[in-house]
């Protein structure tokens, strides 16, 4: 990249941030009047618990069969389009990472991620999920939020809502089990919902996140087209949709190695949404 095709986008970046005023507290999404005091979705950095769970507590008692009290589905708003921003005080952005874990790539961006400490969001997938279940404890660990993209990355549309409902299902389970909490955000694989896919979401706790930013890095458009539709779309309160599986995210690797320390220098906020309503 030339030195002025950097200083131009470093000032269109600041612009952006400073439109916005100083950085400030995490996003906010969602909130509805009369909600409850704010709590905070995202897990604390350190060791999480790995509760136990029974494997029919999602198809009998959704999200309560643990006794935990986190827990209130019938409180999630059943949407009729998906959220796809942040909102909130100050130049806040969230990265989010679809399809995965992989092992090829989901460390190498927890890498960058922690050496910059920062936290991001996984819309994993159940299968991926319950083959590196290690991934999932290290995104706990680490302080990430893990949403669900269901089972096996169906197009929803041409499903029947008990389908939809399996797929949901079985990966809050993984997702329980090797995360340690249920998770609170979906998102449809291939930006597809429909209005089960808001019913069944809501049901079982968990709010519909899309996405500000499309990199479509999965058509491998080259690092620098990459890290330019990230930088190009910086904007308070965006969501930059990435991928850290289903096929060579290499070039998402190497992207986020560049962006993530301009949007910073930029006087962006990369945090997780927090939730305002239980
Ligand atoms: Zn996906």
């Amino acid at each position: 990249m030339r030195k002025d095709q950097l200083l131009t986008r470093r000032r269109a970046l600041l612009a952006g941030a400073a439109a916005a005023g100083a950085a400030g507290a995490a996003g906010v999404l969602g909130a509805l009047p009369g909600d409850e005091p704010v709590r905070s979705a995202a897990p604390a950095p350190g060791p999480r618990a790995h509760h136990p769970l029974q494997p029919s507590a999602y198809r009998l008692r959704p999200m309560t069969g643990h006794g935990t009290p986190r827990s209130a589905p019938g409180r999630t708003p059943v949407r009729r389009k998906p959220l796809l921003r942040v909102s909130g005080r100050g130049s806040t952005m969230v990265l989010t990472f679809d399809d995965g874990p992989d092992p090829r790539y989901t460390p190498d961006i927890l890498d960058i991620l922690a050496e910059y400490e920062v936290r991001a969001m996984f819309f994993v997938c159940g299968e991926m999920a319950a083959q590196n279940r290690d991934l999932l404890a290290r995104m706990a660990d680490e302080g990430h939020i893990v949403g669900n993209h269901t089972w096996s990355h169906p197009l929803l549309t041409r499903l029947t809502r008990s389908r939809i409902r399996t797929e949901m299902e079985r990966t809050c389970e993984i997702i329980d089990r090797s995360w340690g909490e249920p998770p609170r955000w979906f998102r449809a694989p291939y930006g597809a919902w429909n209005r089960a896919a808001f019913q069944l979401g809501a049901e079982l706790g968990m709010e519909a996140l899309a996405w500000t930013v499309d990199t479509l890095d999965w058509t491998t458009p080259g690092t620098g087209t990459i890290v330019d539709r990230v930088e190009n779309g910086a904007a308070p309160g965006a969501v930059v949709l990435s991928h850290d599986a289903g096929g060579d995210r290499s070039q998402s690797v190497r992207a986020l190695r560049s962006y993530l320390p301009e949007l910073l220098d930029s006087g962006y906020h990369i945090t997780v949404p927090r939730r305002q309503y239980l």
